[in-house]
């Protein structure tokens, strides 16, 4: 009998295991473009094309392989809707998928199958070292789930970077110490711009599709230069290790105005859509380290982000949802403040990380974290508010990896399950990292009054708020050790200050 195999926009891989054992006689593929998708969280503009220039092009190549491709171009229905209408339709009684990287898509998919009686074949992602079954075997008996023990038994089952008798190489798991120099006070000088990519007819179809019917969504279509098929992520891989990895490590927490790309991969929307699998990345990685005589603190920094944080959010996603989306450990409400549409604001680091999220639908790990990250932490904001800008504002977005590092890492919504310590810090870090205090009006070094920075400000304001906890943690210790540097009238100070700027966030 007659089988559906469904492929959704970010399982793009022509070897995917939902093709394994397909029947080129009986079997066909369907692919579907949902408008209302789209909808259920408000999307960068370029995030949109992306997925579907990606898809569009994955699916020339399908049936070009000779596949046969039901492809549902800009439906009005829900993924859900549309594949129940196309199973009835055909009368097909057999669904292969891979697992969605979405939690409430893949109940959806699994109760459209229960109910419509249809046998589901749902498989499991190949795009990732670790295996469900594998991530909960180690996280089953730990008392603290801890990226860097998992970390090293990947590097063990995987024997990535071991030497010939199994320990680290280099004689170390981490050289994260190296990892952290801001960029030389003259500024980062000539960093190799990443490989860009020309929109061909297919993607100026869909550019031109998205600006008329998403012509309210937020960012821009005019930066579109992103990889969407294969042989271009293919291309992006092979050009960021032959030019820009040198440099990955030492850099990879700097930021500098109008340097949106530092030295970064700007491989994860490829590694997401599935167009590139880690192991090929870590492979070509490893090559470029021997063949370059590149620092082992880089290679190790890069191959960490992959084969440990991206290994193991996912596994934590699957681990803990659906409570992750809710998890509310401060109980924050606030809304989030407007300038994170638009990027109109005083305070000169939010302007620059927010300003090239809108036009690339790109930022890097630290802008992520330590900017618009922290200031959502420290200004008590809605978590699920905060995951869903991240989730709309980030070409490389979907939801098994946006969510556990936005509400786990950046905003400590779960308590600290796994992370050591609230990733909080004050203007002085910023300045320390990047060049963006320079111009701006706010003082990072000013803790209350009028030219204080905001992050400076919420930033005591949250250590006295939650001093208990932050003694009672030996990692955080230090941190509120630091408050008793300032006297009870400047922390009163501090705190009233605070008032004002969370109830004025806005305007800030
Ligand atoms: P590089 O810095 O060059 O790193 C190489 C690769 O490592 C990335 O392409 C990515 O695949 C992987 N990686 C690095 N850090 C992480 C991480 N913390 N978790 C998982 N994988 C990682 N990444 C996404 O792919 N999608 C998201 O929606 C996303 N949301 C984030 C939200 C917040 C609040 C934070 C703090 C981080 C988020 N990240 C997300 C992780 C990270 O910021 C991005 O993967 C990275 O910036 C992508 O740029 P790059 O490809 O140049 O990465």
């Amino acid at each position: 009998p007659k089988r559906l195999v469904l492929i959704l926009g970010d399982q793009l891989d022509r070897q995917s295991p939902a093709l394994r054992d397909f029947d080129f006689q009986n079997d066909e593929v369907i692919m579907i473009e949902s408008i209302p998708e789209a909808q259920v969280v408000w999307s960068h503009k370029a995030k949109i094309a992306l997925f579907l220039s990606a898809m569009r092009h994955f699916s020339e190549e399908l049936k070009a392989d000779g596949y046969p491709v039901h492809y549902v171009q800009e439906s009005k229905l829900s993924i859900v809707d549309s594949l129940k209408e196309i199973l009835l339709e055909k009368g097909i009684r057999h669904l292969v998928c891979i697992e969605p990287g979405e939690w409430r898509l893949k109940l959806a998919i699994e109760k459209l199958a229960k109910d419509s009686k249809v046998q589901l074949d749902m498989r499991e992602d190949s795009h990732f070292y670790c295996s469900h079954q594998e991530f909960r075997d180690w996280a089953a008996n730990k008392k603290e789930l801890r990226l860097e023990f998992f970390y090293r038994l990947m590097r063990k089952t995987h024997n990535i970077l071991l030497d010939k008798d199994g320990n680290p190489e280099g004689g170390q798991w981490n050289f994260d110490q190296d990892n952290r120099k801001p960029y030389p006070k003259s500024g980062p000088g000539i960093i190799e711009t990443p490989i860009l990519f020309e929109p061909d007819a297919i993607t100026q179809e869909v550019l031109q599709f998205v600006q008329s019917h998403y012509s309210g969504y937020p960012g821009s279509l005019g930066h579109f230069r992103w990889p969407v098929t294969r042989d271009e992520a293919l291309e992006a891989l092979q050009y960021f290790v032959d030019y820009r990895l040198r440099n990955f490590g030492i850099y990879q927490d700097a930021m500098w105005t109008d340097t949106p790309y530092g030295w970064h991969s700007i491989l994860s929307s490829s590694l997401n859509l599935k167009l590139l699998n880690p192991r090929e990345v870590i492979s070509a990685v490893l090559d470029a380290w021997k063949k370059y005589s590149l620092d082992l603190s880089t290679i190790e920094g890069f191959i960490r982000q992959i084969l440990g944080w991206r290994e193991f959010v996912r596994g934590m996603y699957y681990l803990d949802m659906p409570k992750m989306a809710t998890d509310n450990f401060y109980d924050h409400q606030r809304a989030l403040p407007d300038w994170y549409w638009t990027g109109k604001t005083k305070m000169r680091c939010m302007q620059d990380a927010v300003g090239q999220t809108l036009k690339y639908g790109y930022a890097h790990h630290i802008q992520r974290l330590m900017v618009t990250g922290n200031f959502a932490l420290l200004a008590e904001i809605l978590p699920s508010a905060v995951c869903d800008w991240y989730l709309a504002v980030y070409v490389d977005a979907i939801e098994w990896v946006e969510l556990p590092n936005t509400a786990g890492m950046a905003l400590f919504a779960n308590g600290g399950r796994f992370t050591s310590k609230p990733y909080i810090a004050s203007g002085a870090y910023i300045k320390r990292m990047s060049n963006y205090c320079g111009g701006c009006q706010y003082k990072s070094d000013v803790r209350f009054g009028e030219n204080a920075c905001p992050v400076t400000t919420l930033y005591w304001n949250f250590l006295i708020k939650h001093r208990q906890q932050f003694d009672s943690n030996p990692r955080t210790r230090l941190m509120t050790a630091n408050l008793k540097k300032i006297s009870d009238d400047d922390q009163a100070a501090i705190v009233q200050h605070a008032q004002q700027v969370l109830n004025n966030l806005n305007n800030l």
